[in-house]
Formats: C-alpha cells, sequence, structure tokens
C-alpha cells in the first residue's frame, strides 16, 4: 500500500487530498524516513544537492498588527521594541554580500505609513549600491499595497515572502483579531505576483486546531497559486501570547511536531518539484540540527541569522529561539560544516533564485 502510493509520489507527483493526508498520518519512523528519502530523490533530480543561503536580517520588531501566535505582537507590552539603525542594516547585508552569501532577507514587524515604506526604500538602494547590485534581495515585510510592492520591487528586491499561515479561513479567523482579513492575505500574494516578483508562502505547522486535512488543504493551496517557494515552519508557543492558552490541550512533542515539519517539507517537494523549499529556523529550535533534516527531507534553502548579534534577543517571534547569542560568523561556520556533512554543497555567491519561476517566466536563473 505504502510501496504503491510512494511510487506514485516518486514519479508522477500527482497526489490526491486524501493520499497526501495518507502520508501526512504516518507515525511508524521507518516508514517515515522512506516518505523523506523519496521526496529527497525528487529533490535530486529536480533542483540539485545544493543548499542556497540568505542571510535574514530581522531588522525592528515594531508591529502594527496583533497576530495571536506572535511573540512581537502590539499587545505584547513586555516585548522592548527596536528598530536597527539603517547603517547597521546596511552593514549586516554587506556582511552578508563579503561572506559570499548571495542573497539576504529583510524581515520586520508589519507597519505600512510613509515613514516606514521610505525606509525600506532607501534601504533597497544602499544595499544594492554597496554590493555593486550583485547581493540578491527578499523582502518579508507583511501585507502592503500593490504600489508600495512596486515601488520596492523597482528598487531592487526582487523576492518577497508571505506567509498564508493557514489557507483554511475558519482557522485563520481564530488566530488572528477580527480585522486581519484572510482575504487580503491572499490578495498580497496575488498582487506579489502581478508586480513580478518571485512569490513564496508558507503555513505554521501544529498550531491549535490544526489537522492533517488542514495540512493537507494547504499543500493544494501552494499549488494552485503556482507559488515559486515555501517557507513553512513548526509552530512554537510563545507564553506572553493568547495562543499560549491552549497549550496544555494542543502542545506536540517535540519529536512529533519535528518529523511533522519534515513530512510537510518532504510532501511539498514531491508536489512541487522545482520551487524552492526552506528549512526554516524553527526546525532547528526543535533539535538541534534540525534544518540539516529538512535539507534531507527536500528543503534546498537555508536562512542563516544575519542580524547583528545586539538586536537578536528582541526579536523572538516564539520561546528558544535558537542561535540568538552567537554571532554571524560563527553560524555561517557551523552551518557550512553540518551541511557538507550531510554530503550537501553550499550555493555560495549566487541569488539561487526558484528554478520554477525561471522556468514560468522564461527567465535565466541567476
Ligand atoms: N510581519 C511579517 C514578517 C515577520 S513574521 C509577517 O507576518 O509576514 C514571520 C513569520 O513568523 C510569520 O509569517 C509566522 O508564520 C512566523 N511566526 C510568528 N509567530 C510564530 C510562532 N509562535 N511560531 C512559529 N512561527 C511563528
Ligand atoms: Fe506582526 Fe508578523 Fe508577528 Fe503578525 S506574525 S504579529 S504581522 S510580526
Amino acid at each position: 500500500m505504502l510501496d504503491q502510493l510512494l511510487t506514485k509520489a516518486e514519479n508522477s507527483g500527482n497526489l490526491g487530498l486524501e493520499e497526501i493526508e495518507q502520508l501526512l498520518n504516518l507515525e511508524n519512523q521507518s516508514d517515515i524516513d522512506r516518505l523523506l528519502a523519496c521526496a529527497y530523490r525528487v529533490k535530486t533530480r529536480y533542483v540539485g544537492r545544493t543548499a542556497w543561503f540568505r542571510g535574514i536580517i530581522e531588522f525592528s520588531n515594531i508591529c502594527a498588527k496583533d497576530c495571536y501566535y506572535c511573540g512581537i505582537r502590539r499587545s505584547n507590552s513586555k516585548m522592548q521594541r527596536f528598530t536597527i539603525p539603517e547603517k547597521d542594516i546596511v552593514e549586516s547585508a554587506v556582511w552578508a554580500w563579503k561572506a559570499d552569501y548571495g542573497s539576504v532577507v529583510l524581515q520586520s514587524g508589519e507597519r505600512s505609513d510613509p515613514e516606514y515604506i521610505n525606509m525600506v526604500e532607501r534601504l533597497l538602494k544602499e544595499i544594492k549600491k554597496r554590493t555593486n547590485g550583485e547581493l540578491g534581495i527578499t523582502l518579508s515585510l507583511g501585507e502592503q499595497s500593490e504600489e508600495t510592492y512596486r515601488r520596492w520591487f523597482d528598487t531592487g528586491a526582487h523576492r518577497y515572502l508571505l506567509r498564508i499561515e493557514t489557507s483554511n479561513k475558519e482557522l485563520y479567523a481564530k488566530l488572528h483579531p477580527r480585522d486581519h482579513s484572510f482575504e487580503n492575505r491572499v490578495d498580497c500574494l496575488h498582487r506579489l505576483r502581478k508586480v513580478g516578483y518571485q512569490v513564496g508562502t508558507g503555513v505554521m505547522i501544529g498550531l491549535p486546531m490544526q489537522t492533517a486535512r488542514h495540512l493537507a488543504e494547504d499543500l493544494m493551496f501552494f499549488k494552485s497559486l503556482d507559488i515559486d517557494m515555501i517557507g513553512m515552519g513548526p509552530y512554537i508557543y510563545h507564553s506572553d501570547t493568547p495562543l499560549a492558552s491552549y497549550r496544555a490541550e494542543w502542545e506536540i512533542p517535540h519529536k512529533t511536531l519535528l518529523n511533522l515539519g519534515l513530512k510537510m517539507i518532504a510532501l511539498a517537494r514531491i508536489l512541487m518539484r522545482d520551487i524552492n523549499i526552506a528549512a526554516t529556523t524553527a526546525l532547528q529550535a526543535l533539535e538541534h540540527d534540525g534544518r540539516e533534516q529538512g535539507l534531507l527531507a527536500g528543503a534546498n534553502v537555508i536562512m542563516p541569522n544575519a542580524t547583528d548579534t545586539q538586536y537578536r534577543e528582541n526579536y523572538q517571534l516564539y520561546e528558544n529561539k535558537p542561535c540568538t547569542d552567537e554571532n554571524a560568523t560563527m553560524c555561517r561556520g557551523c552551518l557550512q560544516r553540518r551541511i557538507e556533512g550531510i554530503g550537501e554543497q553550499i550555493g555560495f555567491g549566487k541569488w539561487g533564485d526558484s528554478p520554477h519561476f525561471a522556468s514560468r517566466t522564461n527567465k535565466a536563473i541567476v
């Protein structure tokens, strides 16, 4: 039974909702390992065994939104707020360029006031200038108007990550206050594509009230949007948030949650063969080599932290975020050793664009 399903998964990648759900529900470790190995073969065939690096710079924890799961939500008054001075953000980006990372991700809490929009534009200009236009820039700055997305695109950003968080409207409504609109988030994904970005989305895995069926539908949602990149990871509780009250009833043991995250990565690779998939830091929060396990389950992107260490402590979206006291150079060294240790190579010095984007737009990969 499993044999047949895995053969179909590997050969065609065309799985139905129920088949996906069935694979997500695998519990036996040797069965799970077979699914992950199947996805790794698909990955090797379609995108090779190169892990692309994006240095992530988490430059501000000021956020206008109030998502119930997130440690830096507006209403968390215990959080000390910061925005890194512009020149230091630029320095981090230049550091990543010199370290041959090829590209960076700029991420922050969500703001859409004109000062913020202008600041991001200035940052993009300056980073492009200081790195001879060589450093690729991905943004992860939440929901914005089409005009804002366009301005940032025209200034040099070329990829954008906006997780849908869950593709189930009812579940979305339970995780957010009333004025956070699911429809607007979906619209934003369309806007980004229209403007010309490589578009990435994703979900949190293991949320309270979330079922295997929801996760299977999430994967179908990504496929139906013809998405270029996926960044998804385990949901991890943060005590100073409303969702923490679900902990007693819904918290999933670390090993089970890690496996669920890996199964999601594997199925994403099987269903959407040539996209970029990130092994996110939240995997590493569960097990020290969680991200390498992500690569072996089908992911091909890693996002090492390139934020100046002094600012990391207060960018706690969830508890026990790893590497907060390691400097960026140490992160680079330890990651390189670990990745080479699993027989993969690091794609230094290139943007590592989504092959899927290249094929849907007939553009050469940079
Ligand atoms: N404000 C932007 C980008 C920063 S948040 C945005 O929301 O898009 C980046 C991601 O962190 C979110 O998309 C969410 O999926 C994730 N996140 C927030 N709280 C989390 C938690 N408790 N556990 C795991 N991931 C979390
Ligand atoms: Fe703000 Fe993003 Fe956290 Fe929501 S997930 S509260 S938008 S930083």
